[in-house]
């Protein structure tokens, strides 16, 4: 990834990635950012879309899907489930699409031919429920793009060194349509397992059609890579939010 002199990260290898303006801005842009703080989303959309028009989600480590289209708000999206949703798909020019995670990792799509992008929030809870796959199918049926044209990438998240996940959780993985086995190590504590999240999300693209030639892995991981990253684990609960946007709008 490339980072920015105000420290944006973005996608450099994918083709219809670096065509679209998206950002992941993590806890040292502009010398500190907080996606929960009003005016921080407000400067993030200003550097990136400023004529564009935010839209955000109750995120509930859910594998919900909305589409935004050009009369959806933050507040429609609301009305639509309140049980949360998880992952945003759009192919409408103006609106910006946003997510929070301080951990977990969002996935950015675009197929710049369908002129459609999706930013998914996928936590372990979101993969094992599979909100990659539902992000993919919403694109793919009703906004036009083609498995062999999109392309992803994944900000930085809990990295294999560190994210420690109990005996439960290691049961859902191991329950995956993909060999999880290499995204698995033993970990210091019985029944435990450090999980490389980013492989398993690689393996799951790769199965929904996204080869690994099409998927830029920020392999950053934010627990141990000290203050420039918001981490949930590494704060015990009380981190800041880190953000990911994309517009649907190409250069
Ligand atoms: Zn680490």
């Amino acid at each position: 990834m490339h980072r920015n002199d105000v420290g944006l990260w973005t996608f450099e290898s994918p083709r219809d990635l670096r065509g679209v303006a998206h950002a992941f801005a993590p806890a040292d842009a502009w010398g500190g950012f907080d996606a929960r703080r009003r005016e921080d989303r407000a400067r993030l959309r200003d550097g990136i879309a400023p004529t564009a028009r935010l839209v955000e989600t109750h995120q509930t480590h859910s594998a919900h899907v909305a589409l935004v289209t050009a009369d959806t708000t933050s507040a429609s999206l609301a009305d639509e489930r309140h049980g949360g949703i998880d992952a945003l798909v759009t192919a409408t020019p103006g609106v910006l699409l946003h997510a929070i995670a301080a951990d977990c990792p969002l996935v950015f799509f675009a197929d710049r031919d369908a002129n459609a992008v999706a930013l998914a929030h996928s936590g372990w809870r979101g993969t094992v429920g599979d909100v990659v796959g539902a992000t993919i199918a919403r694109l793919v049926d009703e906004l036009g793009a083609r498995r062999e044209r999109l392309v992803a990438g994944i900000a930085p998240a809990a990295g294999g060194c560190c994210y420690e996940i109990g005996p439960e959780v290691v049961a859902r993985f191991r329950a995956l349509p993909i060999d999880a086995t290499a995204a698995l190590r033993p970990s210091a504590r019985a029944d435990h397992a450090l999980l490389d999240l980013e492989h398993v999300l690689v393996r799951l693209l790769e199965r929904e059609g996204i080869g690994r030639d099409r998927v830029e892995v920020a392999g950053q991981c934010t627990i141990c890579g000290g203050e420039r990253f918001h981490s949930h684990r590494r704060a015990q609960g009380r981190a800041g939010r880190m953000s990911g946007v994309i517009t649907g709008a190409w250069s």
